[in-house]
């Protein structure tokens, strides 16, 4: 890196001359061409022809003023215009001191006084102007994000502090901004149409704080930074933002989420601010809205409850304070409704706490990669219990465990799972994986090549919470899976919103075509059994038939296998 560097230090770089007159041409030419690469231009119009050529390789201009057709003040004017041309610094050739101000004005930046009679203050000045010139580039480029022009994370916390101090007293506000599935968006549209969302979210972004006195940046891929006075509501500037990024989206679904964190004390650093912020971020993580999040107490709370939390969670997993529960799923394909399976689902019986749900600690330990052990153990005491009914009954029904995200990257998955089937003496049929829809895209060929080991296993796969994912059609028929679980979002409103029930529709279709069979869960009424039977969905999981139960009282299905209303 620092060869290229020197190389490109040592380069000769390259002048254009433009003068209407040839003496003063071959002049200036005879001063600077010991030093440097000289171009001439006699006229305005051949000029702009030669920058506009040269305009990445140009390091310095020499313009006359005074030319017929088009004059230096126009050649000015058209390189103002222009982003790339502006870069280039031009030293204006001028006998007449009165032209200073004007092409001061219009973006000069140095003068030399007709006629040339100090070639050495020529060459010294034309040298300075471009080493000016290059390291102002250079600071340009590292101080701003090439993509989109917003500051770069070193800049940014510079600016935030000398804000600080020159403004003490002003409350101000730490705000993280991070796209929903943004490695989808580029999956699915191109990276190119990823590109334009960014530079679309900067330019808002952008504009916005230049009213407010704010500063922006990318802190990485798809999080933007913002930092500003503070303001006691962002519902108005979110929407804008949303409608200023779908009117650029075309159909896409884009949304954000969003974390505030009001800053009081300009004693505590800055980046803790922004990692409250970050925090609160990242509780919108599971909705596919836009999501505010503004870190307060009721978060700090909420903060210290998790902390606790995860400090205690080996504890209770050695003490088995996490139990086990079974959720019957029933076949509703013939005459009378029939258990066929259960599902797993486990609960944090806390000694002071209560008993805790699940919704609460597992997004909770799979950000922490507690989850493995976690799901290790759900693993494993449910193939304890299926071998305890069998040896009680003689029978059993497979029982479906969840399958995290994370541990599909965990090259021992397999071996794992076969371990625990061998160690309860147990053949892969016993236990059935559910893993989200989710999981599939966020890295599909990895999840593709685990799920085929696992089923030439034998294990039967179950695609969780589908439709809330973003599979593609393509990608569903090669997925290898046995069985479609849809999501419960759905299911719960299909009696009230037509359009979920053509959801439903549309996904058993899809099933039908992919030939899985479909599971519906979180059915809690009648008429939604029915209206589940009559679109042809195969088995059914809900408060209608059964709660999660502890394995006592589950086993007393396992007594008659078959459902009576
Ligand atoms: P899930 O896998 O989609 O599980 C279904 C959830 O729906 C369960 O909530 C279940 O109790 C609930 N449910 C079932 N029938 C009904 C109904 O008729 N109405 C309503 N309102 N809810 C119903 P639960 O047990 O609170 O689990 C929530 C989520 O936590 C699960 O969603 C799953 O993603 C996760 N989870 C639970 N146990 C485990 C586990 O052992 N490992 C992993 N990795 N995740 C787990
Ligand atoms: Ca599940
Ligand atoms: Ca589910």
């Amino acid at each position: 890196m620092q060869d290229m560097f020197n190389k490109y230090l040592s380069l000769r770089r390259k002048i254009l001359v433009v003068d209407d007159e040839l003496i003063n041409r071959e002049v200036l030419g005879n001063i600077i061409n010991s030093d440097y690469d000289v171009l001439f231009a006699a006229d305005g119009d051949e000029a702009l022809k030669i920058i506009r050529k040269e305009e990445q390789t140009l390091s310095l201009i020499m313009l006359d003023l005074i030319m017929p057709h088009i004059d230096g003040y126009e050649v000015l004017r058209s390189m103002q215009n222009s982003p790339n041309l502006k870069r280039i610094p031009v030293i204006v050739l001028t006998a007449d001191k009165s032209a200073e101000i004007k092409s001061l004005e219009l973006g000069a930046a140095d003068f030399i006084s007709k006629p040339y009679d100090m070639p050495e203050v020529i060459l010294a000045r034309v040298r300075r102007l471009i080493q000016l010139a290059e390291s102002y580039a250079m600071l340009n480029r590292t101080e701003f994000d090439a993509l989109t022009g917003l500051y770069n994370i070193e800049f940014f916390w510079e600016y935030c502090s000398r804000y600080d101090i020159f403004f003490p007293h002003v409350q101000t506000d730490c705000i993280v901004i991070n796209i929903n599935k943004f490695h989808i968006l580029n999956e699915l549209h191109g990276r190119e149409y990823g590109d334009m969302i960014l530079k679309t979210i900067s330019s808002f972004l952008q504009n916005t704080v230049a009213k407010k006195d704010g500063f922006a940046c990318r802190r990485s891929d798809d999080t933007f930074y913002v930092y500003i006075p503070h303001q006691p509501d962002y519902e108005q500037m979110i929407s804008d933002l949303e409608s200023y990024i779908q009117s650029a989206a075309g159909n896409a679904r884009i949304s954000l989420r969003i974390g505030i964190y009001t800053r009081t004390d300009h004693s505590e650093p800055i980046n803790s601010g922004f990692e409250n912020a970050n925090t609160a971020c990242s509780r919108g993580r599971s909705s596919y809205k836009t999501v505010i999040t503004k870190y307060d107490n009721a978060l700090h709370e909420k903060e210290l409850y998790n902390e606790r939390l995860l400090q205690e969670t080996d504890k209770a997993l050695q003490e088995k304070q996490f139990r086990v529960c079974f959720q019957p799923k029933y076949k509703i394909t013939g005459a009378v409704p029939t258990l066929t399976s259960a599902e797993a689902l486990i609960r944090w019986q806390h000694p002071t706490l209560g008993m805790i749900s699940p919704g609460t600690f597992i997004p909770l330990f799979e950000e922490n990669g507690l989850i493995h052990k976690l799901d290790h153990y759900v693993w494993d005491e449910t193939a304890a219990n299926i071998r305890a009914w069998k040896d009680k009954y003689g029978t059993s029904v497979p029982v479906s465990v969840n399958v995290s995200r994370m541990d599909i990257y965990d090259p021992n998955l397999e071996q794992e799972l076969l371990g625990i089937v061998h160690a309860h003496n147990l053949t892969t049929s016993d236990l059935l994986l559910e893993v989200t829809e989710s999981a599939y895209t966020d890295n599909s060929k990895q999840i593709i090549r685990t799920v085929e080991a696992l089923r030439a296993d034998g294990f039967r796969v179950e695609m969780d919470d589908f439709g809330s994912g973003y599979s593609s059609l393509n990608m569903l028929s090669d997925l290898p899976i046995d069985a479609l679980k849809l999501d419960m979002g759905f299911v719960r409103n299909i009696c009230v919103n037509e359009k979920d029930m053509k959801m439903v529709n549309l996904m058993i279709d899809i099933a039908k075509y992919l030939e899985v069979s479909v599971i519906a869960e979180g059915v809690e009424t009648e008429e939604q059994y029915l209206r589940l039977r009559n679109a042809g969905c195969d088995i059914i999981q809900g408060y209608y038939f059964s709660k999660p139960l502890f394995p006592d009282d589950f086993e007393k299905l396992l007594v008659n296998k078959e459902w009576k209303c």
